[in-house]
C-alpha cells in the first residue's frame, strides 16, 4: 500500500517537472512578500477579505527604447501607436486585477533573457529593469521589425510573452510592428487599436502553450470552471457544466477559437467585420488564475446564443437548409451581423481549391470562410466600420428611413414611405431602438414612425404608413442588456459602470479550495 502510493507520488512530481521544462520562456524568481504565516492564521477570518484586496488593476509597463530610437519610422506614426497603446492600457486596468510580486533577477540575466527568449536587441535602462522588478505586473516592448507573419492575425503586429515568473505569470512580452504600418486607411486608427488588443491577448493568456501548463485546454477545448458556466447560459447546453469532456473548441494551433463557435469574437483567427468582447474570452482571464476579472463587460456577442449543444453538433447546412440563424445560403442576401451592430450580406466566394467533401454545402468551389467550415455568415468585404449602425457618418439610405447612431441596430427591411408607391427589395437597413421591458417590445423607429417588434413577431407587413416587410429581430438580441448602457463598440463597452454582478460565487470557490485543502490532507495520511 505504501508503496504504490509512494510510486504514484514520484511519477507525479516527475510529471510536474517535466511540464514546467515545456516552457521555453525566461522564468523569472518570485521575490515572495514577507507575509508572517502566524499572522494569517490569526486572522483567519479576515484571510479571505485580505486576498479579494490583495488585487490591484494590473500595472503594465512600456518599454519604449527601441521603439523611440527606430530612424526609418516617423514620428506622427509613432505617437499615434503610443496614443493607441496607452488606450489598450487602459482597458485592460479597468478589466483585470492582479496579485502583485515583485521578481528577483540581476540586471545581466535579465539582458541575457531578453536578448535570447524576447529575441530582441535593447539594453535595459537602470529604470525598466527596476520597473520590470518592483512596479511593474507585466512590462511589454514594444519594437519595430519586419517579421514574417506566421498567422493571419499578424500582418500587422505580432505579440506574445517571453518571462514568465515560476507560477507562470507572463512578467513580460513583446508587439513587433511591420515598419510599413501605416494610419492612411478609413478607420485605420480604430482598426489598429483593435489589433493590438488581440495581440495583448496573446500576450496575457491567448496562447496554447501558456493555457496547457495552467490546465485550462484538453483535446483543443477550454474546459475551465467560470467558462462552463458561461458557456452553458450563453448557448443553452448544458453539456458544458454535465460533460467534463466538452468545452468550448480553439483552432487546430490553439491560438484562436474555433469562429465556427465564436464568429464575432475579437479571439478569432482573422479579421472580422464584427468585433465583440464576449464574457466567454473574458473569463478566461479569470479561469487562469493569474489575473481577477472583477466584472465581466462583454456585449453583443449573440453567436450562437440560445442555440443549444445542437449547434455543436448538427452542420450549417442540412438538407439545403441553414440550420441556425447565424447562417445564410443565399449569396450576397443581405444580412445583419449577429451583434446586429453591422449591416452585411451573406458572403460566399469562390475558392481554387477543392473544399473537403463534407463542408461542400454547394456541390461546387463555391463556399463561405474557410475557417468557419465553409459556412456562410453575413459579411462585408469593404468596410472599415462604414455598415456599422453605430457609425454617425455612416450615409443613411434616406428612401428606407435609415438612421445611424448609438441606439441603432441592423434591421432586414423593405420598408417605404406608402406614397413612395414603390416596393422596394429587403435591404439591411440601421434603425433607432428603443426597449420596452416590460412588455418585451423592441420599438423600431422608422422616419418618426414607431414600429413595435413584438416577441414571436417574425414579420410585420405594411405596417400603417408603409408598404413593405420588416423582418423582427429576437427580443433578446437587442433588449437582454439595459439599452441605457448602449455602448458603440467593443473598446467602449468596456466601461467600469457596465461591469455586471461577478457571476462567480465566491463562496462556492472558497468551499472547492477547502475540499482540496482536505483531500491533500487525507492523501498525507494514506501514505
Ligand atoms: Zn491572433
Amino acid at each position: 500500500m505504501m508503496n504504490f502510493h509512494s510510486i504514484i507520488l514520484i511519477i507525479y512530481i516527475l510529471l510536474s517537472f517535466t511540464k514546467s521544462f515545456n516552457i521555453t520562456p525566461g522564468i523569472l524568481d518570485i521575490k515572495e512578500n514577507k507575509i508572517s504565516h502566524r499572522r494569517r492564521i490569526e486572522e483567519e477570518g479576515n484571510e479571505r477579505e485580505e486576498e479579494k484586496n490583495k488585487f490591484n488593476p494590473i500595472i503594465i509597463g512600456y518599454d519604449y527604447s527601441q521603439f523611440d530610437s527606430d530612424n526609418d519610422i516617423n514620428e506622427t506614426i509613432k505617437d499615434n501607436i503610443k496614443q493607441l497603446l496607452e488606450e489598450v492600457k487602459d482597458k485592460f486596468q479597468t478589466i483585470l486585477s492582479v496579485k502583485h510580486k515583485n521578481v528577483s533577477v540581476s540586471q545581466e540575466s535579465l539582458n541575457e533573457l531578453i536578448e535570447t527568449r524576447c529575441k530582441i536587441n535593447i539594453t535595459l535602462s537602470n529604470e525598466t529593469y527596476e520597473n520590470i522588478k518592483e512596479k511593474n505586473d507585466i512590462t511589454i516592448f514594444p519594437v519595430f521589425e519586419d517579421f514574417n507573419s506566421e498567422k493571419e492575425c499578424e500582418n500587422i503586429i505580432k505579440g506574445y510573452y517571453c518571462l514568465l515568473t515560476r507560477d507562470k505569470f507572463p512578467k513580460g512580452g513583446v508587439l513587433k510592428i511591420k515598419k510599413n504600418i501605416n494610419f492612411t486607411k478609413e478607420n485605420s486608427y480604430k482598426n489598429i487599436k483593435y489589433i493590438l488588443f488581440h495581440q495583448m491577448t496573446h500576450i496575457f493568456i491567448f496562447e496554447p502553450n501558456l493555457m496547457k501548463s495552467l490546465d485550462m485546454v484538453k483535446d483543443n477545448q477550454v474546459i475551465t470552471e467560470g467558462l462552463k458556466k458561461i458557456a452553458r447560459n450563453h448557448f443553452n447546453c448544458s453539456k458544458f457544466t454535465e460533460d467534463d469532456d466538452f468545452g468550448l473548441p480553439l483552432e487546430t494551433d490553439g491560438y484562436h477559437w474555433d469562429s465556427r463557435y465564436m464568429l464575432g469574437d475579437y479571439m478569432i483567427s482573422f479579421d472580422y467585420y464584427d468585433k465583440t468582447l464576449s464574457d466567454l474570452t473574458l473569463v478566461l482571464f479569470d479561469d487562469s488564475g493569474l489575473y481577477n476579472v472583477k466584472n465581466l463587460y462583454g456585449k453583443y456577442f449573440n453567436f450562437g446564443k440560445n442555440k443549444t449543444c445542437s449547434f455543436f453538433d448538427k452542420k450549417c447546412i442540412e438538407n439545403d437548409d441553414i440550420t441556425f440563424d447565424e447562417f445564410c445560403i443565399k449569396e450576397n442576401e443581405p444580412k445583419c451581423s449577429q451583434s446586429r451592430i453591422n449591416k452585411g450580406k451573406c458572403y460566399i466566394q469562390n475558392y481554387d481549391e477543392d473544399i473537403p467533401e463534407k463542408y461542400n454545402y454547394f456541390n461546387n468551389s463555391k463556399g463561405g470562410i474557410k475557417q468557419m467550415e465553409y459556412c456562410p455568415v453575413s459579411n462585408e468585404s469593404n468596410y472599415f466600420f462604414s455598415s456599422n449602425c453605430k457609425n454617425n457618418n455612416g450615409l443613411a439610405n434616406k428612401i428606407y428611413g435609415e438612421k445611424y447612431g448609438n441606439n441603432s441596430f441592423c434591421f432586414i427591411s423593405s420598408l417605404t414611405s406608402n406614397d413612395s408607391n414603390v416596393l422596394n427589395n429587403d435591404e439591411s437597413i440601421c434603425y433607432e431602438v428603443e426597449c420596452d421591458y416590460i412588455n418585451k417590445i423592441i420599438i423600431v423607429n422608422v422616419n418618426n414612425t414607431q414600429i413595435n417588434c413584438y416577441e414571436g413577431n417574425d414579420t410585420i407587413s405594411n405596417p400603417s404608413g408603409f408598404i413593405g416587410n420588416l423582418t423582427c429581430p429576437k427580443y433578446n438580441d437587442i433588449c437582454d442588456k439595459n439599452i441605457n448602457d448602449t455602448c458603440t463598440d467593443m473598446f467602449d463597452c468596456i466601461r467600469p459602470e457596465f461591469g455586471r454582478d461577478n457571476i462567480f460565487d465566491d463562496e462556492d470557490s472558497y468551499k472547492f479550495i477547502q475540499i482540496n485543502i482536505l483531500l491533500i490532507f487525507i492523501f498525507l495520511f494514506i501514505l
